[in-house]
């Protein structure tokens, strides 16, 4: 695939775009609104982590961009999930807004939801189950979305958008059921079919990466949730519960075909012993995508970085 090239007479066209100041004021909303709404409830703000000796592996190929500073090769953050779990044990409360860089395979800008270079915030809590995340995640977006429609309503108005708010609890999908009875696209399918965000559980160990939990009453079977937005925007955010047995982590990276030497300033610190936690990282951009209709996600940033493009 040849790449394409942004020009400055492009960059310049979506400067000026109306919809991009809309997108950058409700962005300032989101993160305002979400900060102020987990502070309140005791969540510590920590700073992000822009590079590590160790990131997520994420369970889909990307590029990899790594350095070698002094001997040591470090990587740019893919997520913060290994510092989520490792501050997590001091700090029981946690979140950040971290800059992620997943340099995706051109074919991923089709999706019109895939940057390689966004915005995340992480949260992550101590002794959390699942159940208790899912339920801050729809109380938040739904403070958030009323908030929106409160401040920002002349704004939405200007871009044809009407934002519901949904009704909470989100409806529930265990994966396998869902792909049993829309196939291999169920994300997307019930996504287009759906007028209001839901939850897909219970995912296929296979399918995520090592440090999900796996079920205890159902081996095979992840503690962890992906929630979706409807109207065929698909993926809001993706998290679990996390694993602290040092005895699975390890099987569970041999598994991967990973190596330990990958993670290996993790694992020496999960060798002091970890407290059971659980989490979600929500992306910044697709949430503004989403509040504002956008077709595609290049709108809700001034300098969008599209698979399979040259960007500046
Ligand atoms: N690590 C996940 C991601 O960035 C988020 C999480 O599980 O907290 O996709
Ligand atoms: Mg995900």
């Amino acid at each position: 695939m040849v790449m394409e090239t942004d020009t400055v007479s492009e960059l310049i066209e979506h400067l000026s775009d109306k919809r991009l100041g809309v997108a950058l004021k409700i962005n300032g909303t989101v993160r305002s609104h979400m900060s102020e709404y987990l502070r309140t409830k005791g969540y510590l703000e920590i700073p992000p982590v822009i590079f590590s000796t160790v990131t997520d592996p994420l369970n889909h190929p990307v590029v990899d961009p790594s350095f070698d500073y002094d001997g040591v090769k470090y990587a740019l953050t893919k997520s913060m999930i290994f510092h989520k779990q490792m501050l997590v044990q001091k700090f029981e409360k946690i979140f950040t807004f971290s800059p992620n860089i997943r340099l995706e395979l051109p074919e991923k800008a089709s999706t019109g939801r895939h940057l390689l270079e966004f915005t995340q915030i992480d949260i992550e809590q101590q002794g959390a189950t699942r159940e208790q995340m899912m339920k801050l995640a729809e109380d938040m977006l739904v403070s958030l979305f009323k908030k929106v429609n409160q401040t920002h309503a002349a704004e939405l108005e200007s871009l044809g958008r009407t934002l519901s708010v949904p009704e909470t609890p989100f409806k529930k999908y265990k994966y396998l059921d869902a792909e049993k009875e829309y196939g291999p696209d169920f994300e997307n399918v019930l996504s287009k079919k759906s007028s209001s965000p839901f939850w897909i559980i219970d995912i296929p160990l296979d399918k995520r990466e090592f440090y999900d939990r796996e079920k205890a009453d159902e081996p095979g079977i992840l503690a962890d949730m992906d929630l979706v937005y409807p109207e065929g925007f698909c993926e809001a955010l993706s998290g679990g519960e996390r694993e602290y047995d040092m005895k699975k982590i390890l099987e569970r990276i041999a598994k991967k075909e990973q190596t330990e030497e990958q993670f290996k300033w993790f694992l020496e610190f999960a060798k002091y012993g970890l407290k059971p936690s659980c989490g979600f990282g929500i992306g910044i951009e697709r949430l503004v995508r989403f509040i504002c209709g956008f077709q595609r996600i290049e709108m809700a940033h001034p300098f969008p970085k599209v698979p399979g493009r040259r960007s500046i």
